[in-house]
Formats: structure tokens, sequence, C-alpha cells
């Protein structure tokens, strides 16, 4: 049996959250020394997990919140997004996204895929954590501290190197399956596509475009014509490689 010591508190945390303490040998249970006036939110970003990957917190037991002042010998349970069994993935109407500047090939396959997506407009940490928080938007980084930001209410750090992966690790996190648009946005600037005859852009087409091409969008802001040509193929490739059809 072990006796806790009075100034420790335990914490359990979640296998989907082992990730972010690759540096402890200790993973499932972590005994931390208690400091007065810590909230849960310090001790547990305390150990590099980012308050916006935590879904539910336990404190003896009982379901509690991370602003909660932790107590002398609490014995806390710490719940992932990715903890199906012990929390709801919330699916979120019309998502919007602010996606940090290392992110690029994310951003674009986000806004390919028809989600507002605000890239590229801020360089700096808190002009993003201040935009997420005013404009709603889920903040994508693989930057721990900036998610760390109380200010940022929704986020999530981005676990992949691989474009194609972080693309699935966003689609699986907030449940976007049913929310693809493919083509429904521009993916320069991120405004909403319409359609546009062929006869009326056809002095901005090259003559194997229009040879082989009949169905054609324009962005409503920057003016960018799209089509079914070789961009499309490869995001239907990309797809079908992470096992998601996309139907021309
Ligand atoms: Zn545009």
């Amino acid at each position: 049996m072990i006796i806790m010591g009075h100034d420790e508190i335990k914490f359990k945390l979640s296998p989907n959250l082992w990730f972010f303490i690759s540096h402890l040998s200790q993973k499932e249970n972590i005994r931390l020394v208690f400091r007065r006036d810590q909230t849960y939110k310090h001790l547990v970003e305390s150990l590099g997990i980012p308050h916006t990957e935590v879904a539910l917190i336990k404190v003896n037991s009982t379901p509690s919140n991370l602003s909660v002042i932790s107590s002398p010998g609490d014995e806390v349970e710490i719940y992932s997004h990715f903890d199906q069994e012990d929390c709801e993935r919330q699916h979120i109407t019309n998502p919007k996204f602010i996606v940090d500047l290392h992110l690029g090939k994310l951003a674009i396959q986000l806004r390919l895929l028809g989600f507002d997506v605000n890239y590229g407009l801020y360089t700096e940490d808190a002009d993003l954590a201040r935009c997420s928080a005013e404009e709603g938007r889920i903040l994508l980084t693989r930057d721990r501290r900036l998610l760390m930001r109380s200010i940022v209410k929704s986020g999530y750090c981005v676990r992949s190197l691989n474009p194609w992966d972080q693309v699935l690790e966003v689609v699986n996190r907030y449940r976007l399956r049913t929310d693809f648009d493919p083509f429904g946005r521009c993916i320069k600037c991120n405004s909403p596509l319409r359609t546009v005859s062929k006869e009326s852009i056809l002095d901005r087409l090259e003559p194997l475009t229009i040879q082989y091409f009949n169905e054609f969008q324009e962005c409503t802001s920057c003016k960018q014509i799209y089509w079914k040509g070789s961009h499309f193929r490869a995001i239907c490739e990309g797809f079908s490689s992470m096992g998601e059809v996309l139907k021309p």
C-alpha cells in the first residue's frame, strides 16, 4: 500500500495524453508536489499538457474543472477528447479554424475540404490567440505554449508532422466527416466559391482547359478560377491514401 505525502497530488492520465509527457518515465500515475493556490490548469500544464487537450477532469472520482484550486492529497484523473468511452466528443456545427504559420499545408487542405480557415494574417502568438478567442476559431498549432494561453478556449495540438495525417487528426478530433464541401472555398484567400459559366470566363482560360473542362468555379473575392483538373486529382489521391473517398 502506498501512502501519499500530505504535499502531493496524484495524477492518473489517459494514454491518449501520453504524447505530451514523453519526457516522463512514469506515464500513468504521476505525483506532483503540491503548492498552495495552484489551479489544476496550472498543474496539468506544468506537465506539458495544454488545457485545450483536456476533455474531463475528475478529482477524487468527482467531475471537476481546471479552474479549481488544487488541494493536498487530491487524486486527479485527466481525460482526453479522444477518450470516447469517458467523454463525448462534440460535433461542432460550421467549425472555423485559425492555423499557425508552421502548418501551411494543413491550412490549404482544410480549405480544399471547404472549411473556413484563417491562415497567414497573423505572425504573433498573441494575435493568433486573440483571433481564436474573438472569432470563435479553433486554434490549430504544434506550439503547446500557444495553446496554454488562458484566452484560448478551443484548440488542438497537432501531433503528426505529415500533412495528410494532420488533416486526419483534425477530422477525427472534431468529427468533420459529414461537413466536407470540397472546393467550396478559395484556397488562396478563404472566400466562398461560386459556379460560373464557361462562356463568361473564356478569355481567362488556357486552350487546353477550354478543350477538356466544362465546369468552373470562381472565388467571390479574389476571382481565382477553379476546375476539376490536376489539383482535384491530387486531393482525391491524398484522401484515398488516408482511407477517404472523394467523389468528383
Ligand atoms: Zn480567393
